[in-house]
């Protein structure tokens, strides 16, 4: 699992404060109980000296011990019946001072044994929709509401898109630690690019891997404010590193940043780095090949159409799709 580092960090922290806390509680619900029923404090402290009490037995030699264990657990069992009892008459449930978790299954530790338990996966994934960038997108744009009776009366685009989406869906559901491939999204705005790479992205993050998703104006500004100190000024100033390390990264709409030599050799340096990695990379753009190729340097070209899997994502404007082949 690649999980935002960050992200797990932090839920990890989440966890051990909520299981401290759970204990905490439990333990003031006890002392109340002890204040307003005396007895119980009684039947606590003889409960408690259970394992000391098995030791002396094991460790006396009498030949009885097994016997003499069974009583033990019989007047334990008689002890939990009245202390129940006497918490029941009191107005309270019988298990008023039992730790209460978020989670019985793993008792908000977030491992069941060796394995990570459900509820901390969907923490996890919750922080993965935020750490990703869609905020909102994620909520309104799925595969389960992308529909494709838009692109029918296109001539091919209809079959072409209903290829792209199959391709993409199985891309996403059968995402791994070992799957590498890139994909450059073409096509004019409105098409739906941004709703299949959130779609994407979406689920993705829900099999446990830490994705990015950026326009290529926020991407500059990012590499331009660790390079300048140009931060929006509020310490705001992300890290480059998730460029790099992120199991996805999608890159929005390339082709609206500003092309300098800064922002063209940010550009490779993310590009190449992750196809050197074997990380993999979509890129959306509304720019056509020929527009790529104009406004990049022949190596970012070279790498894009090397490495990328082209969807020339089409609707109504066939003439601009005719000049993108
Ligand atoms: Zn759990």
């Amino acid at each position: 699992m690649g999980y935002n580092r960050e992200d797990f960090v932090r839920i990890k922290a989440e966890y051990s404060e909520k299981y401290r806390r759970a204990r905490e509680k439990a333990d003031e619900r006890r002392f109340e109980l002890y204040g307003r029923i005396p007895e119980v404090k009684d039947i606590d402290s003889v409960l408690s000296g259970t394992g000391l009490e098995i030791m002396r037995i094991i460790s006396s030699g009498k030949k009885d011990t097994e016997a003499a264990v069974e009583a033990l657990k019989a007047r334990n069992e008689e002890l939990l019946a009245r202390r129940g009892a006497l918490l029941v008459a009191n107005g309270y449930s019988a298990d008023y001072s039992d730790v209460k978790y978020e989670c019985e299954k793993c008792g908000d530790t977030g491992y069941v044994g060796t394995k990570m338990c459900e509820c901390m996966k969907k923490a996890l994934v919750l922080a993965g929709y935020e750490s990703s960038g869609l905020g909102g997108l994620i909520r309104t744009q799925s595969f389960e509401n992308f529909s494709l009776e838009y692109y029918r009366g296109g001539g091919a685009s209809y079959e072409n898109m209903e290829m792209f989406v199959g391709a993409l869906k199985r891309f996403a559901s059968d995402f791994d630690a070992n799957t590498y491939r890139n994909y450059l999204l073409l096509g004019s705005t409105g098409l739906g690019k941004t709703h299949l790479s959130t779609a994407v992205a979406k689920k993705v993050i829900e099999r446990g891997y830490d994705v990015l998703y950026v326009s290529a104006v926020g991407m500059i500004g990012d590499f331009e404010a660790r390079r300048f100190g140009t931060g929006a000024g509020d310490g705001s100033v992300r890290g480059t590193e998730r460029y790099y390390e992120a199991d996805l990264l999608i890159i929005d709409d390339l082709g609206t940043e500003v092309v300098n030599q800064f922002t063209v050799s940010c550009l490779y340096d993310v590009i190449n780095s992750r196809i050197n990695n074997r990380k993999c990379t979509f890129i959306n753009t509304n720019l056509s090949r020929k527009e790529i190729e104009d406004k990049y340097t022949e190596r970012i070209t070279s790498r894009l159409f090397g490495e990328y899997y082209p969807l020339p994502f089409a609707g109504t404007d066939i003439r601009r799709q005719k000049r993108m082949k």
